[in-house]
Order: structure tokens, then sequence, then C-alpha cells
């Protein structure tokens, strides 16, 4: 066995080496990660992140690269994919309840959206047409113009950086945009606190949050959804995308990065763009708002490359 592969020796894992992670993001572009280990079980997981922590091993956790920028040179270290079928279910009836459902981490956002309407269970709508996993999301804390993952929060169960379980309960948890209180670390599952409704109604609900959402987004396209996020201007959070558009960015390019004709605060893709000119651009975009509107965006995109190790 390799020096690599030993380090995971006798751990419940599948590891692959040398893996294009950058492809596997929406944007479909960037660079490798040394390591892309898939756990089998809760307990395989808990070692894994306690070894990591141990060897000081950079670990970082990929949901689905929905809201990520893989550096062209890739990424060193450990990198998680929770999608063994451990990490992917849903069960109904959480804690003997019809309105609470566990949510394991590495569960499709899209797939959640659709079970829980077909059985009649609201308070995840505003989830429908965001790609993801159900701990991408709550790291995120992604959702729109109809809440946040947030809002349906029961707790949250986590990994420490020493691989101790912890669990959040909803009232401990301050869910912002974009952003919460919970700490650095690795999201196992959450609880997700519903409303019983007539499934007809939830789904034609679920249907129009969709339909707007194709309308105002090209979500055909590659990209990780809004590249910055909407800064607070007099105490008013205010849209990067408006502010992108009047700073006259659209159609913007750096190489095979653009910034989308649909949705100014989207960069999309093309087939000979690397993750170099989707920086550049985001900085071209950043400069190009500060110069016209006198505004600082930041960007909502999180961003690997080998220089960074932290955990997520
Ligand atoms: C077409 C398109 C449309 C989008 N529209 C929206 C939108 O309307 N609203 C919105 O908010 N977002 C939107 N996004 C962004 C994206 O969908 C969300 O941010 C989503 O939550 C990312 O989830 P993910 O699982 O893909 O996370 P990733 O992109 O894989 O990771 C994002 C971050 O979460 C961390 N992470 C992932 N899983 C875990 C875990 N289990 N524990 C701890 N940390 C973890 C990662 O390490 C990383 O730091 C859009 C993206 C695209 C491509």
């Amino acid at each position: 066995m390799s020096k690599r592969g030993h380090f995971f020796g006798d751990l419940d894992v599948d590891v692959q080496f040398d893996v294009h992670v950058g492809a596997m993001t929406w944007f479909g572009i960037g660079g490798t990660a040394d390591m892309l280990v898939h756990p089998r079980s809760e307990e395989a997981l808990g070692a894994l992140v306690e070894r990591c922590s141990q060897s000081d091993t950079p670990l970082r956790i990929f949901g689905k690269g929905a809201n990520l920028l893989v550096d062209d040179s890739g990424v060193d270290g450990v990198v998680l994919k929770l999608d063994h079928e451990s990490f992917t279910r849903l069960r109904f009836n959480a804690e003997g309840e019809v309105d609470r459902v566990l949510a394991m981490s590495g569960a499709d956002l899209f797939s959640t959206v659709n079970e829980l309407a077909r059985q009649g269970l609201d308070g995840f709508s505003q989830m429908a047409g965001i790609p993801g996993t159900i701990g991408g999301a709550i790291r995120m804390n992604a959702g729109g113009m109809n809440g946040s993952i947030g809002d349906c929060i029961e707790s949250v169960t986590c990994l420490d950086e020493t691989g101790q379980r912890l669990v959040y309960d909803g009232s401990q948890l301050d869910f912002r945009y974009r952003d919460s209180n919970l700490p650095e670390g690795l999201i196992v599952s959450a609880i997700l606190r519903l409303e019983p409704v007539d499934p007809v109604k939830l789904r034609e609900k679920v249907m129009e949050i969709f339909a707007y959402k194709k309308s105002t987004q090209p979500l055909s396209d590659q990209s990780a959804g809004c590249a910055f996020r909407n800064p607070v201007i007099g105490g008013e959070r205010i849209s990067a995308g408006r502010l992108i558009d009047e700073a006259g960015c659209k159609g913007m390019q750096v190489g095979g990065a653009e910034v989308s004709g649909q949705h100014a605060n989207f960069i999309t893709t093309g087939t000979d763009a690397t993750a170099t000119h989707v920086r550049a651009l985001m900085e071209a975009v950043q400069s190009r708002v500060r110069e016209h509107h006198g505004i600082d965006i930041e960007p909502e995109v999180v961003i690997w490359s080998r220089d960074d190790r932290s955990i997520t």
C-alpha cells in the first residue's frame, strides 16, 4: 500500500488520489485534490476527522460544488465527499413527530425539495431551484427572496475539528444573510421543522418558485450562483447584482469567464475558462464597482487554494 493509502489503513472509507475536483463543481473548472475521500459511516467519518486533526492534514468538505471555485493549482490534504447512502438519506417522523425530518448533510437539495413536496411537508419550498447539499446550504445559509434554509432548522449535528459530535439546538443558532453563528466544522445532519399541508398546493408553490428563479437567473449556464454578497450600505442590504449592472459590467470577460448578461451577479464559464480567469474577472468587477459607486463588494463564492487550510 502506498504511503498515502496507508493513512486511511483501517478506516471504512473509499479513497481516490489526484482527483479533478474542479471539474466536479458547478463552474466545471479548476484543479485537482490530492485525496478525495468518501466515508461509508458516521464512525469512519469521526475517526477520519480526528486523524486529520492529529496529523495536521488539511481537511475540506465538498458538497455539490455549487458555491465553490477550486484554484487551478488544486488543493492539498483530504477533500471529503459525503455521498455514501449513510449521508444522503432523509428520515421522516424524526423524534416521533410527523412534522420533523432528519436530513443527512450529503442529501441533495433538489431531491429534498421534491420529496418533501410529495409528502406534503412545507417549510423547505424556499430552497426550490437552489443546487447543493443540506450541509453546504446550512453552511452558507442558502436561500433567496422566499426565505433561507435557516428558517426551518430545528437542530444541527456537527463534528468539531477533533471529530467530537456536537448538537446545536435551533434556539442557539442565529441564521443571518448567507451566514450563521454555527462554529467552523463539519455538518453531519439537521432536523428540519416542517408543516403538513396539501401536497397538490405545495407542488404548485414549488413550481412557481422554480419558474421565477429560472426566468431571472442563467440556471443552464456553468456558474456558482451569485458571485458576490449583497453589501450593507447605510444600514440597508442592497443588491450586488444591481451595483454590478449599473457599473456597466454585464458582458465583461476574462478568458473564458464572463459576467452574465441575464443576471449581473452571475459569472459564467465556457469550455476554455480557468479558475484564474474567474478570479481575475471577479477582481475586475470589484474594481469597477468601487470606481463607479465607491462601494466594496465581497465574494460569496468560496475559493479553495493550496495556501488556505481551513476545515471548510
Ligand atoms: C445555478 C446556481 C444557482 C444558485 N442559486 C442560489 C440561490 O438562489 N441562493 C443561494 O443562497 N445560493 C445559490 N447558489 C449557490 C449554492 O447553490 C449554495 O451556496 C449551496 O448551498 C451550495 O451547496 P453545496 O453543497 O454545493 O456546497 P459547496 O459549494 O460544495 O460548498 C460550499 C461551502 O460549504 C462547505 N460545506 C459543504 N458541505 C459541508 C458540510 N457538510 N459541513 C460543513 N461545511 C460544508 C464547503 O466546504 C464550502 O465552504 C446557486 C448556485 C448555482 C450554481
